[in-house]
Order: structure tokens, then sequence, then C-alpha cells
């Protein structure tokens, strides 16, 4: 619930009518009634689903679609596309660019809001995105696997020591505070119960299994954490 849900209609009363009983249902629709700023607007606001409209002025909704598709920050964002009769061909371009499902015009509220739970449901469960492999120096951290090697042995972690090197390395030398790597390790959650300092204990324990390559984890005074070397 309360998922964002960028809604791309120029139509105003659709565009009210879905945007009011989004609302109703807990989320919080984003309206937008071109199609210019549609697939920047997603990229900024990382919604968790688009309504999208095929016949829209300034950029018409396949082209919103194929831009959405290419871009990594929005690729993974399911769409629904909205659609009017007669416009069959447009339907099957639009899933073959890969939007998720479409209504057609006129559609009951009851459908739509069906669609959008079942897509949304489905995102969830989405598998992970791709296997991640990072590298430094003598470390290699295989995300999917969830396994580290130092030198080519593999190095035993606790889950915790291994998020944390996996946020440090992927941070790629940015430097990131107790508070985000709490929130990356322990979860969403955890960063109000939590006390920083946690991090700095196991941050220790990591940097000493690391031996020789523990040092690429630099203490940043004040602030937190940063990898050398990453990415
Ligand atoms: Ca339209």
């Amino acid at each position: 619930m309360n998922e964002k849900i960028l809604v791309v209609e120029d139509e105003r009363d659709i565009a009210r009518m879905v945007e009011y009983n989004l609302k109703k249902e807990g989320y919080r629709p984003l309206v937008l009634h071109d199609g210019s700023f549609a697939a920047a607007t997603a990229a900024k606001e990382r919604p968790a689903l688009i309504l999208l409209d095929l016949m829209l002025p300034g950029l018409d909704g396949l082209e919103v679609c194929r831009r959405l598709k290419a871009d990594t920050k929005t690729a993974a964002i399911p769409i629904i596309m909205l659609t009017a009769k007669g416009e069959e061909s447009d339907k099957v371009l639009g899933l073959g660019l890969g939007a998720d499902d479409y209504v057609t015009k006129p559609f009951s509220l009851k459908e739509l809001l069906a669609r959008v739970q079942a897509v949304l449901r489905r995102s969830a469960a989405a598998p992970a995105p791709a296997p991640e492999k990072l590298s430094a120096g003598d470390i290699e951290l295989d995300a999917a696997k969830v396994t580290v090697k130092l030198k080519g042995a593999p190095l035993e972690l606790t889950s915790k020591e291994f998020e944390l090197l996996k946020a440090l390395m992927a941070g790629g030398e940015r430097v990131l505070t107790r508070e985000e790597l709490l929130e990356k390790a322990w979860g969403m959650d955890a960063s109000l119960e939590l006390e920083t300092r946690t991090v700095d204990v196991h941050v220790g324990t990591l940097r000493r299994k690391l031996k020789k390559e523990g040092r690429r984890i630099v203490t940043v005074k004040n602030y937190g954490y940063r990898f050398e070397g990453g990415r």
C-alpha cells in the first residue's frame, strides 16, 4: 500500500476519476496530462507502477513506453496501458515493448483497480535484479550466490558483514553514512532501534577478516565509511 503510481492521461475526466479512486485505495497517484515529461518524471519519482494512456499530446504512449524500457532507472517499473477501442495494433505493440497489461476504455474502476493490484503483486514477487559481482583487489563478492572470496579462497562472513561489504563495494567510493549502512544491512526500520555504533563494531570485524584488504574500508570521520577501489 501507499505505492506511488504515475498516471499519464490527457483526458481530464478520466485522469481525475482514476486519481480520486487510487487515492481512495491508499495509493499515491501522480498525474500528468502530457507525454513529454512522463519518462523523465518516472526516472525521478520511481513510481511502483505507471498507468499510461496511448494517445497523448506531446509524446505518444508507445514512445513513452519505449523510453521507459530503454532507461535502466525505469525499465523495471510495470506499465498498464490505457487504450481506446480501435487501438488494437497499438496495444499489441505496447505489450511487445514491455508493457505489462492493458485496459480498454471505457473501463470500470473495479477492473482497473484489480489490474493495478495484480500487477503490483506480480512485480513485488518478481526476482531481484540480475546477479551482481563486485570485486576490488583480492576481494570478489557474488551478490547472487552470497559468497565472498579473498585471494580466491572462500571467506566466512556473517550475514551482516556480507551486507555491509556489499553496500560498501556497491557504493563505488561514495561515502555511506552509518544510518545508510544500517538501513542496507539491517533493513529499513532497524535504523530507528539500533545504535549506529553497531555498524562500527561490524566494520571492525569485517576489516579483520579481510586482512590486508580491510584497509579499503576507510573511516570518514564524523560521517561514515567509504570503500576504496569499489565498483
Ligand atoms: Ca488520450
